[in-house]
């Protein structure tokens, strides 16, 4: 009878220590892990994983999706949350999962060190968001393209318009793309809704494809596959310091810009080291990596230096973007699905 007690509590004992060193392998993988969905270009994207890794130690596993399908992801996630930290791609999303309660609020002790937009940007999704980088959106054209077909120089949105540039317009597909998300807020707040929508649709004849991600245009562009490209300018620029021949155009009527953002995902299973990388990607040290990676936004914090090839957003001519309305999670499904209605399924 003791002996068989005892091999009870030995049994339960062994039990016990199989559960507690499993809690505790758990545990350390809690302490040292950290799952990112990265919305900005994959070389920045990378750049930042490894400076976080070796910053604090934190094994950081990385996915690079565009701003829409993160969203989607994180939302079909949200019984069983993969990712704990949200970084980059326009904030519209971000506003729309901060609306639905996917994502959960932070007061970064680096707060008072930003830029007012990127304030404004979390204090209207309640905490849920913020502000890590700005850029406005354009197009752009590949000169000798232009050239070889012999039309003018577009500098306004009208001129895409043009009938020469039948199938040599490419954008991304607003569902997937914050980028592209962001052209049909603009177009919609510039024209009207009424006449925004004849708008797109009239660019459609010229569309010869929608992309999955916002860049790919600018990246198509340069390798002369299209003539014309609608992205962020920066995204542009970038295109440019690497001696395509392409020239950024900020649009005469006026242009949209996004807030690029940040959210800490809720119920993620390490939210500590989300608010470490969360303080982290708002300093300088971190910010400062866009540029290396050749990614030209402003960044938000007021200290760190702005990349000289950023196009200037003082000398642009910026709508009065309403991002509370185009990112609430009504508006955006309502868009989005008359888009896909009116615009996408034309002939
Ligand atoms: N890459 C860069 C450099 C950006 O500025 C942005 C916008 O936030 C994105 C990617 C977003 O990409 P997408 O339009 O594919 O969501």
């Amino acid at each position: 009878m003791k002996l068989k007690k005892n091999f009870v509590a030995a049994t339960m004992l062994a039990g016990a220590t199989t559960v507690m060193s499993f809690m505790s392998a758990g545990a350390a993988q809690a302490q040292g892990a950290l799952v990112m969905y990265c919305a900005v270009q994959e070389e920045w994207c990378r750049a930042m994983t490894s400076a976080f890794e070796r910053e604090t130690g934190i094994k950081v596993s990385m996915t690079r999706k565009s701003s829409g399908e993160i969203y989607a992801q994180v939302k079909a996630e949200s019984a069983n949350p993969r990712a704990d930290i949200w970084w980059g791609g326009t904030g519209d999303p971000h506003m729309q999962a901060a609306e639905e309660g996917l994502t959960v609020d932070y007061t970064s002790p680096k707060n008072s060190e930003l830029q007012p937009w990127a304030l404004r940007q979390w204090e209207q999704a309640k905490k849920r968001t913020i502000g890590v980088y700005s850029g406005a959106l354009g197009f752009g054209y590949n000169t000798e393209l232009l050239k070889s077909k012999g039309i003018p120089e577009p500098k306004c949105w009208a001129d895409i318009l043009n009938v020469k540039l039948k199938d040599e317009v490419q954008m991304a597909d607003p569902n997937s793309s914050g980028t592209a998300y962001t052209l049909l807020a603009t177009i919609v707040q510039l024209m009207g809704e009424e006449k925004g929508f004849d708008y797109l649709k009239a660019l459609h004849k010229n569309i010869n494809q929608y992309t999955k991600s916002g860049a790919a245009p600018a990246k198509a562009m340069a390798l002369g596959e299209t003539t014309v490209g609608i992205a962020f300018m920066h995204d542009i620029v970038t295109m440019v310091v690497d001696k395509a021949p392409i020239k950024v155009v900020a649009p005469c009527e006026g242009t949209g810009y996004e807030i690029g953002s940040m959210s800490i995902i809720k119920g993620g299973k390490n939210q500590d080291n989300a608010k470490k990388f969360y303080d982290w990607a708002l300093t300088p040290a971190a910010q400062k990596l866009g540029a290396e990676a050749k990614s030209y936004q402003v960044p938000s914090n007021k200290s760190t230096p702005v990349p000289p090839e950023a196009p200037k957003l003082e000398e642009i001519k910026l709508i009065n973007f309403d991002f509370a309305k185009y990112g609430s999670s009504d508006e955006r499904k309502r868009l989005l699905s008359k888009w896909d209605n009116e615009v996408k399924n034309l002939p």
